[in-house]
C-alpha cells in the first residue's frame, strides 16, 4: 500500500481522509512522522492556502504529501466567510463561535443557499496538482446533529434531509467537498502510477 502524508493538524480532516482513501493508501499524519509544527495559512484563496500548506510540509520532509483548504461561501453574506471560515468570529475562536456569528448574521434571511468548496494540493514527485470538490446546500436556522466538525451542524446539502452533522460519516464523505476532491486525487494518483509520467503540472481538476 503506498504511503501518502497528509499535511494537517486537524484530526477531524485526518479521520475523514483516512475513511475516504484508507483502503488504497496508508494515510500518514504529521504525528506519525513526529513532526509537531504549525502550518502557515496566510493566502487569500483556498487554492493558495492548500498549496502553501502542502509545499511547507514537502519542503521540510521531502515526502510526497497533500494538504486541503476549505471555504464556506454563503450567498446572502456575499460569499463570506469564504476562505476565512476557520477564524470568522475572530482569532482563536471555536466552531461554536463561528456558527453563532453566521446564524446571527442570517437572522430573518430567507434565501440561505451556500456551498463548501475544497481544494486539495498534492505534491507528487516534486510536482504540484490541484483538485477541487464542491457541495451546494443551505444554512439551516438552527443546529442539528453531533457528527463532523466546523459548520456541519448548520449545513444541509441539497437533496438531503439531514445536516452533515446528522449523517453517518460514510454518507458525508461520499458527497462532501473534501470527499469529492479526494476522489479526484485518488483517481489521478492511480492513473499516474499505472501510466508513464507526463510533464503536466498545476492542473486544477474542477
Ligand atoms: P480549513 O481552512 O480548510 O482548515 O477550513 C476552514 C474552516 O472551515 C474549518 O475550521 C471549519 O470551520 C470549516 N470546515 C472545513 N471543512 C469543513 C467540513 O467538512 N465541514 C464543516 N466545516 C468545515
Amino acid at each position: 500500500m503506498p504511503d501518502l502524508l497528509f499535511a494537517t493538524n486537524n484530526h477531524h480532516k485526518l479521520r475523514e481522509i483516512q475513511e475516504i482513501m484508507g483502503h488504497e493508501f496508508r494515510i500518514r499524519s504529521l504525528k506519525d512522522i513526529n513532526l509537531d509544527i504549525d502550518i502557515p495559512e496566510t493566502q487569500e484563496t483556498i487554492e493558495g492556502n492548500a498549496a502553501q500548506k502542502a509545499w511547507f510540509i514537502h519542503d521540510r520532509t521531502g515526502m510526497d504529501c497533500f494538504a486541503d483548504d476549505t471555504g464556506l461561501e454563503i450567498d446572502a453574506l456575499d460569499g463570506r466567510p469564504g476562505v476565512y471560515a476557520a477564524r470568522y468570529a475572530g482569532e482563536g475562536c471555536s466552531f461554536e463561535d463561528n456558527i453563532n456569528k453566521v446564524l446571527q448574521e442570517m437572522e430573518g434571511v430567507e434565501i440561505r443557499s451556500a456551498c463548501f468548496r475544497c481544494v486539495i494540493c498534492l505534491i507528487l514527485g516534486g510536482k504540484e496538482y490541484l483538485f477541487e470538490g464542491r457541495i451546494d446546500g443551505i444554512i439551516t436556522t438552527e443546529r442539528n446533529g453531533k457528527e463532523g466538525f466546523g459548520y456541519d451542524p448548520v449545513f444541509l446539502p441539497n437533496g438531503f434531509k439531514q445536516t452533515f452533522a446528522d449523517m453517518p460519516p460514510y454518507l458525508k464523505n461520499g458527497i462532501s467537498h473534501r470527499g469529492r476532491a479526494a476522489e479526484k486525487m485518488r483517481k489521478s494518483i492511480k492513473k499516474q502510477t499505472s501510466e508513464p509520467a507526463d510533464n503536466s503540472t498545476g492542473s486544477l481538476v474542477p
